[in-house]
């Protein structure tokens, strides 16, 4: 796989596949800049070496072709700003604007295109479409790594058009620090598993078995596992389908030695709510009318008791209904208690994406843990073992 910094792009035009799908307010301005932030390093090696940039991405889910709301113009001037340098728009991404304006770009400049789910090609992984996307540029730069799971047409299928494929600092940090995490870990090894769902992250989790010395679960998908267990959960989350996986997976880890370790209290509540009466139980009691919403007290004790004393961490989902902030104190105090083992224990911690990333950088802790991913499902399914398409198109 061809590094950034392997490559040289004196005099090159850049086709750089870029995730700006960024959260927008309703007045279109960027609420968090995170994605565009990590990706300027990317943009800043190629135009030092006297290269231009052509940026491509999608945002959000537009369903029928141009919509304001998912119009990429709206992130010009923010990334125009942080840039330091104006950047030039074309209102299309394939077709004669699009085209135009990248034939004209000098050494030094950088246009963005406008979204590319404007065409339903897109994701489709269309081969046609990602021909002409790929007219565009001398060499395609590969830095999305949270769609590198999808064959989308600019995310992999362009690959094929392109002799020059480069793997942007992004994608390479990711994959970096994803292996370094599965084949480098130092002992011990504690992974964090939350969220609503078992199925969503049952193929990791499986993975995880031969890798980890602890496996903390908590969050919505525990009440699955105290419920197979004979414990009443009353209406909290559970994946009935999934009781009997949720034994299989506590006999291998017994088999294969690792500590898994269920919430031993929870905060219940008696609706759906932050404004809910509260009381906190112990796992297995939860009254019939009660739902659990968060860890708790006793079960935050003894998850920072196994985060302080490893080596190595992996977060991915959070403990409770942390949008509730009534209901965020477990999920905190994990983030808490990873960031006091990267600090203070000299851990290697990686926050995986999604939720958990949020709820780190949220309370300012993004840059006190080791590394915080910017793909959800992509890195889930790169733990998982699988080849993932975009980085595949690298190769
Ligand atoms: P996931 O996308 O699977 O990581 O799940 C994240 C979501 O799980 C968040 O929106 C949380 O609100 C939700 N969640 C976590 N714990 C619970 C719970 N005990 N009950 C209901 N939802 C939960």
């Amino acid at each position: 796989m061809t590094t950034l910094d392997s490559y040289n792009f004196s005099g090159k035009k850049a086709l750089v596949r870029v995730d700006f799908n960024v959260p927008l307010n309703d007045k279109f301005e960027i609420t968090d800049d995170t994605r565009i932030r990590a990706t300027i390093p990317t943009i800043n090696k190629i135009l030092s070496e006297g290269g231009s940039v052509i940026l491509m991405s999608h945002l959000g889910r537009p369903k029928d072709g141009p919509t304001e709301k998912y119009s990429l113009k709206h992130l010009v001037n923010p990334l125009s700003l942080i840039l330091g340098k104006t950047v030039k728009f074309a209102d299309d991404c394939i077709g004669a604007s699009a085209t135009e304006m990248a034939a004209a770009l000098q050494p030094g400049e950088v246009l963005l295109l406008e979204n590319l789910r404007f065409y339903k090609e897109e994701e489709k992984g269309d081969e046609a479409f990602a021909e002409k996307l790929s007219k565009l540029g001398d060499v395609w730069v590969m830095d999305a790594f949270g769609t590198a799971h999808r064959a989308h047409a600019s995310t992999a299928v362009i690959g094929k058009f392109f002799k020059d494929k480069v793997c942007g600092y992004v994608m390479q940090a990711e994959l970096d620090n994803a292996e370094r995490l599965l084949e480098h870990s130092e002992r011990p090894f504690t992974a964090i598993m939350g969220g609503a769902k078992i199925s969503d992250k049952i193929l990791i989790i499986e993975r995880l078995l031969d890798k980890v010395d602890n496996l903390i679960i908590g969050g919505g998908m525990s009440y699955t596992f105290t419920k197979a267990l004979g414990g009443n959960i009353g209406k909290s989350l559970l994946e009935a389908d999934k009781m009997d996986l949720t034994l299989e997976l506590l006999e291998k880890a017994k088999q294969k030695g690792v500590n898994l370790v269920l919430p031993i209290d929870t905060v219940i509540a008696d609706k759906f709510s932050n404004d809910a009466n509260r009381q906190t139980v112990p796992t297995a009691e939860i009254p019939d009318d009660w739902e659990g919403l968060d860890i708790g007290p006793k079960s935050i004790e003894l998850f920072k008791s196994i985060i302080a004393a490893s080596k190595t961490v992996l977060w991915n989902g959070p403990m409770g209904v942390f949008e509730f902030p009534n209901f965020a104190t477990g999920t905190n105090a994990i983030a808490e208690s990873v960031v006091a083992a990267t600090e203070e224990n000299d851990a290697f911690s990686l926050i995986g994406g999604g939720d958990s990333a949020s709820a780190v950088n949220n309370a300012g802790y993004g840059d006190r843990v080791s590394y915080v991913s910017t793909g959800g499902g992509a890195l889930l399914e790169y733990m998982e073992g699988k080849v993932l398409p975009g980085v595949a198109a690298l190769d």
